[in-house]
């Protein structure tokens, strides 16, 4: 390596691939973690959640990676996910479940999405859009058995069962799944766990006394797949594990669950220079270089998803070294101190993926930004270009 003065001496290097920034996605590493998940779930089938973009990984690519791993239902959030997910051509079982009165039930019941169902209004939702679509719609119906979230509550259970078998009885829905969520599966050995499964059971033995035969009961998501088998029942719901991430990161790192992260968020340096000692370094000089130092200045901020709560903090492989954020994040860059290390315009920046070349993972950044890995791959932002790779070293746009 050149002494530190050649640094600027060095002309910027020309790359094929022509982005500054870019979020590598290995959807082997998908696929695989599917068929982990799977003899996870033992007799239970896994759903792949992959609202959100896939966790910001892309929604289309990642579902296809997951059936072709062993996944066999596709859950989202959003009724146009599921509508998007049909409509790219995947015909497997498709669950949405956060849905509001104006949607487009009409196309999700024609498409033969299931649909969750938590107060009779959504029952009648689904009543309407099987007359216009001539099937009937496919309903979960959910309970709260303790989040606080969505679902109906205990109190409101028997009047939603009601609703729901006088529209079965006149053939316009069916009721094919009961459904609930858990509040602490990432806490394990959390007494709140084992109460939540026995007020599902008590709400799935009112649904059966109701006259109904709901043909798949599920609560777990990848916290509670990966630790609680008593909470799998006919189907798992598994979302953040499938992207290789571990769900209880205090207790078990992505290896050691036999997970391996699918996302690499790489940039190319765009500017390297020499500055001397007590220099000020971005927005409010938060950061001062010590001594005479090289600046690398990285194009992704806040609004690509960097968090502007790891200004200072964030970690990242630059030219083969463990550095970390100088100074504040802006919109668009933050800058990299990399000491006397050799370094040029193009050179490549990680800032997590799976660890391989020594990388940080998304979990260094949620802990430098006080948040969690789901927030930290989900607000990567649109400007950032995904690119795929099989796992064959093809690499496709
Ligand atoms: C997001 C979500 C999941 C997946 O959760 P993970 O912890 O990512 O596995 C499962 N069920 C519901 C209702 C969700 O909203």
């Amino acid at each position: 390596m050149g002494s530190p003065h050649e640094v600027n001496s060095r002309p910027p290097r020309a790359h094929d691939a022509p982005a500054l920034a870019e979020a590598r996605i290995d959807l082997a590493a998908i696929r695989a973690n599917a068929a982990r998940l799977r003899d996870a779930a033992g007799s239970a089938a896994v759903m792949a959640v992959v609202k959100a973009d896939g966790y910001g990984h892309g929604m289309v690519p990642c579902a296809r990676a997951a059936l072709a791993g062993g996944a066999t239902w596709i859950g989202v959030a959003r009724m146009h996910e599921a509508l998007a997910l049909r409509a790219a051509g995947i015909r497997s079982r498709i669950l949405a479940w956060l849905l509001a009165p104006g949607d487009d039930w009409a196309s999700a019941v024609a498409a033969g999405i299931e649909l969750s169902a938590a107060d009779p209004w959504a029952v009648e939702a689904a009543t309407r859009a099987a007359l216009t679509a001539g099937r009937p719609g496919l309903l979960h119906l959910k309970i709260d058995t303790g989040l606080g979230r969505g679902g109906a509550s205990p109190a409101h259970w028997r009047a939603l069962l009601e609703s729901a078998s006088r529209a079965e009885a006149s053939g316009h829905v069916r009721v094919v799944g009961i459904w609930s969520h858990l509040a602490h599966a990432d806490s394990p050995g959390h007494p709140e766990c084992d109460r939540q499964v026995g007020r599902f059971r008590d709400a799935v033995e009112l649904a059966r006394k109701t006259g109904m035969s709901p043909e798949v009961l599920h609560l777990a998501n990848s916290a509670a797949t990966l630790n609680l088998p008593q909470t799998h029942f006919d189907l798992v719901r598994t979302g953040l594990a499938l992207f290789g991430l571990s769900p209880v990161p205090e207790v078990s790192v992505p290896t050691a669950l036999g997970l391996r992260p699918a996302m690499t968020l790489t940039a190319r340096l765009v500017s390297v220079k020499r500055v001397p000692a007590g220099h000020g370094v971005s927005y409010g000089h938060r950061y001062h270089t010590v001594r005479e130092t090289t600046l690398g200045l990285v194009p992704l901020g806040y609004a690509d998803g960097v968090p502007r709560h790891a200004s200072g903090t964030g970690p990242l492989l630059a030219v083969g070294r463990r550095r970390t954020v100088a100074g504040t994040v802006c919109m668009d860059q933050f800058v990299v101190d990399l000491g006397d290390d050799t370094a040029a315009a193009g050179d490549e920046i990680v800032l997590f993926g799976p660890g391989d070349s020594g990388e940080p993972g998304a979990e260094d950044w949620a802990r430098a930004a006080g948040t969690i890995s789901y927030e930290i791959v989900t607000r990567i932002g649109a400007r950032v270009p995904r690119t795929y790779a099989s796992g064959s070293g093809s690499k496709e746009r």
